[in-house]
């Protein structure tokens, strides 16, 4: 069965139309990107997916079921999981501490009361910081890391619930050259156990990493393939050689 399934999905604020009649799939184990000149939509049609903003119209199904207007917490115990485009870690709070909350965010009350759970999710916090590469930081205050490992840090926290579903907006951005590569090992660990869409302003980075690519211009998604369609393809030619 297909992971995500949206289906022309619209948006608006206003008088202005944020997301046009959007369709895109992305199914298990897939890394589907989503590309497009700024202000084109795609953290609009991102935030409809998880639930961060409803639709106006238009439908989206988690592996068959309707989640078109339930909560992102609904989405979130569906197995949906986003890493939104601006940081949202607890910068005052260690790196594993981060992680420690990100795990959390399922266990009930008693334990959290209890700080059953510190002890518990300690093998897991090592050994998630050690596949995200910052376990050396395990200690060290969010807010002093560099932009790369608060990206990578994020993405480890939005992978910490095992997700079916993993939502990246831009991770790369402000990265190097060589964090950004790392960031895609990272992503193509993470696709073993999950499908992922991923915003990314780096063309050459979707491309490396991406099986299939959706093109988002002016709210409409002109044009969907493999990398090697979306390249050759007239109308991306046009948005990119237009307004990049
Ligand atoms: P992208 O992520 O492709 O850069 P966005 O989805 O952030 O694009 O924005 C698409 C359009 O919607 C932009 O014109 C932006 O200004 C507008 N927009 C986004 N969020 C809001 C909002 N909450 N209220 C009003 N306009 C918004
Ligand atoms: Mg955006």
């Amino acid at each position: 069965m297909t992971l995500l399934t949206v289906t022309a999905v619209h948006k608006n604020f206003g008088p202005l139309v944020a997301v046009d009649n959007a369709s895109l799939q992305v199914e298990s184990n897939q890394i589907v990107g989503l590309i497009g000149p700024n202000g084109s939509g795609k953290s609009t049609l991102l935030h409809t997916i998880c639930g961060r903003t409803l639709p106006n119209s238009g439908q989206i199904l988690l592996e068959g079921h309707d989640i078109t207007k339930s909560s992102p917490g609904a989405r979130a115990r569906r197995g949906m999981a986003i890493k939104f485009q601006h940081a949202r870690i607890y910068l005052s709070k260690t790196v594993s501490d981060n992680l420690l909350i990100a795990l959390q965010a399922e266990c009930g009350i008693f334990s959290l009361v209890t700080n059953r759970t510190r002890k518990s999710f300690a093998d897991d916090i090592s050994s998630r910081l050690n596949d995200f590469g910052i376990a050396h930081l395990a200690q060290a205050q969010a807010g002093e890391l560099s932009h790369g490992e608060q990206q990578w840090l994020e993405i480890a926290m939005a992978m910490a619930r095992q997700p079916q579903l993993l939502l990246l907006d831009e991770p790369t951005a402000g990265m190097s050259a060589a964090e950004r590569a790392a960031t895609g090992v990272l992503i193509e660990k993470a696709a073993q156990s999950c499908g992922v869409l991923i915003v990314d302003h780096d063309l050459g980075f979707i491309r490396e990493l991406c099986q299939r690519i959706n093109v988002m211009h002016q709210g409409v998604i002109v044009a969907e393939g493999t990398p090697k369609e979306i390249e050759a393809d007239e109308r991306v030619k046009e948005v990119y050689l237009t307004r990049v």
